[in-house]
């Protein structure tokens, strides 16, 4: 299915050319050729590519602030992360992690409110089913109360940071949650950490924490009877694989926890079972139930997602095997992830992370090559295909995990590639 994406025709490594000092000398040649982004991809990075990729994520971010937040007359209809206006404040507060602009983090601090606001107005009105997906950071709640807390705090407002991190302490749990991490224990948790990282280490006590880890390890086990990797977990009826809903991403964010040897154990298994049974191409199927298929490079379901977890695994545990198989996944985005689609979720954006996560982990400078080489890839000639149609720009095409806010974050992200980490994925 080739149609799904760019066949990734980049040289496998351009070196840079130290004796570009001037823009200007770049800027004559037509965007969106071949010529043009060779040319990007030999610019000297520190002192020409970053700085132009600063540039092109504030030009964005200033876009993005129009069309979701000035453009609705600052009305929230979806309050969320993936989809919704909290997008607009995390870029927000991305930029105002890169450039230091208070401007950037005051309006994040207004966008927060009024979700909050619509989220507890909209709460009123929800099905059972709705509040129970409050939980996470990517489509919760949750969401609105930790970045609210952490905005806050970088502000210097205490009492604001307390109220919302209040209001993040009332969400509780029930035992019909799921353990994934878009609606479930694992992206509670992981709402948990990000609070920890910002706001000190017993923000949320390990404690509390680890009751969780223990819970979805209990809940893992207990669908293990049916045979496979040691840890299974269904959420609508399918046992998915991937980050978004499946083993990947609970996996990833139980790692970042202190695990029993037995636990550590089931972990590793659950991943090598992963290994062992990927598709020949190197791929890596969608759920249990549907192996047959190898068509998705996504994060959400497929290779990058399960890479960016596999790094984690080398990282944590040391093995060599997950390693290995950490760069084996990144030949497949290297090769088949070149996305028609732009997000994050599953789009070249996020797709560009696995070379940033392996670059962070090894220093091999061949990874940084591939991050900058999907990420000149879109800014060269992301908005060209995009408005000729041959690129999606998602059903929410201002968002986060879907649309161009993913491409910024990225952008951004590029400004200092060893702080990289996928939004809401890497703490
Ligand atoms: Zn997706």
């Amino acid at each position: 299915m080739a149609d799904r994406y760019f066949r990734n025709e980049m040289p496998d490594f351009v070196p840079e050319n130290q004796n570009i000092i001037e823009e200007e000398r770049i800027e004559i040649h037509r965007q969106g050729t071949e010529d043009s982004l060779l040319r990007l991809l030999s610019l000297p990075y520190p002192t020409v590519l970053s700085h132009r990729l600063q540039r092109s994520a504030i030009d964005l971010k200033e876009t993005i602030v129009v069309q979701t937040w000035g453009l609705t007359g600052q009305r929230v209809e979806d309050f969320t992360l993936y989809t919704g206006t909290l997008g607009t404040a995390f870029l927000l507060f991305k930029s105002f992690q890169v450039t230091h602009n208070k401007n950037d983090l005051n309006l994040c601090l207004e966008i927060i409110k009024a979700c909050d606001s619509s989220s507890s107005q909209s709460r009123e009105s929800l099905s059972e089913d709705d509040i129970h997906m409050e939980v996470t950071f990517m489509c919760g709640r949750a969401g609105v109360s930790a970045l609210g807390a952490v905005a806050a705090k970088y502000m210097g407002d205490d009492q604001l940071l307390n109220h919302y991190l209040d209001q993040f302490k009332e969400i509780k749990l029930s035992d019909d949650h799921s353990n994934e991490l878009f609606h479930g224990r694992a992206g509670y948790l992981w709402t948990c950490l990000f609070l920890n990282k910002h706001l000190g280490k017993d923000t949320i006590p390990s404690t509390s924490m680890g009751a969780i880890v223990r819970e979805i390890i209990k809940n893992g086990r207990k669908l293990s009877k049916s045979g496979g990797s040691p840890l299974w977990f269904e959420f609508a009826g399918h046992r998915y694989w991937g980050a978004a809903h499946g083993l990947a991403g609970i996996m990833h964010v139980l790692m970042d926890f202190e695990l029993k040897s037995d636990e550590i154990e089931d972990v590793k298994g659950t991943l090598r079972y992963m290994i062992e049974n990927r598709f020949p191409s190197g791929n890596y199927p969608y759920s249990e139930e549907d192996k047959s298929r190898d068509v998705i490079v996504h994060w959400c379901h497929g290779a990058p997602g399960i890479a960016l977890t596999l790094v984690k695994a080398a990282e944590v545990f040391g093995d060599k095997e997950f390693l290995e198989a950490a760069m084996n996944a990144a030949e497949v985005v290297w090769n088949r992830g070149l996305l028609k689609k732009v997000g994050l979720c599953h789009g070249i954006s996020g797709n560009a992370y696995v070379f940033l996560s392996l670059y962070r982990l090894t220093g091999v400078v061949e990874y940084l090559y591939r991050a900058k080489a999907f990420t000149c890839f879109l800014l060269d000639r992301g908005h060209m295909l995009m408005l000729r149609g041959d690129m999606h720009g998602g059903d929410n095409p201002f968002s986060l995990f879907e649309g161009i806010a993913g491409m910024a974050y990225l952008f951004f992200d590029m400004v200092q590639p060893k702080n990289a980490r996928f939004p809401c994925y890497e703490v």
